[in-house]
């Protein structure tokens, strides 16, 4: 099912895009949880991290090399930031179309809060 992240990389809805290639897309978050919140989306529609396939192993190591070029791009290189992949409902995903967010600009505190 195409989700509003395939509608954002054809360009028929709009979307503050920072990087684009061939393979990827990248835009800042609607809904930013701190100074930088920028998703990294492949540009083929994969649903989740469980429907990553070994045909797609240069697309992911493409995600995580885009997101390190962003990352300096957005001046956050040195002070550092965090990328996460959240995984269907208990890892949090809203959107299933796999994308790695960049998130950085402050600290980020720990990975995890021990209870909810
Ligand atoms: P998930 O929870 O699936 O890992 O993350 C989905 C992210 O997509 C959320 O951080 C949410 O704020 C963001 N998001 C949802 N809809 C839109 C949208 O239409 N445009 C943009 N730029 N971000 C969105």
């Amino acid at each position: 099912m195409p989700t509003i992240f395939s509608k954002i990389v054809a360009g028929e809805i709009p979307a503050d895009i920072v990087y684009k290639d061939d393979q990827v897309t990248a835009f800042k978050d609607i809904n930013p949880i701190a100074p930088v919140h920028i998703l990294i989306v492949p540009n083929k529609e994969i649903a989740t991290a469980n429907d990553i396939a070994p045909s797609d192993e240069q697309l992911i190591g493409h995600m995580f090399v885009a997101a390190k070029q962003i990352a300096a791009e957005q001046g956050i290189a040195e002070s550092g930031y965090r990328l996460i992949i959240n995984c269907r409902d208990d890892g949090g995903q809203e959107v299933y179309h796999l994308h790695l967010h960049l998130i950085g600009g402050r600290k980020l505190g720990p990975m995890l809060s021990k209870r909810d």
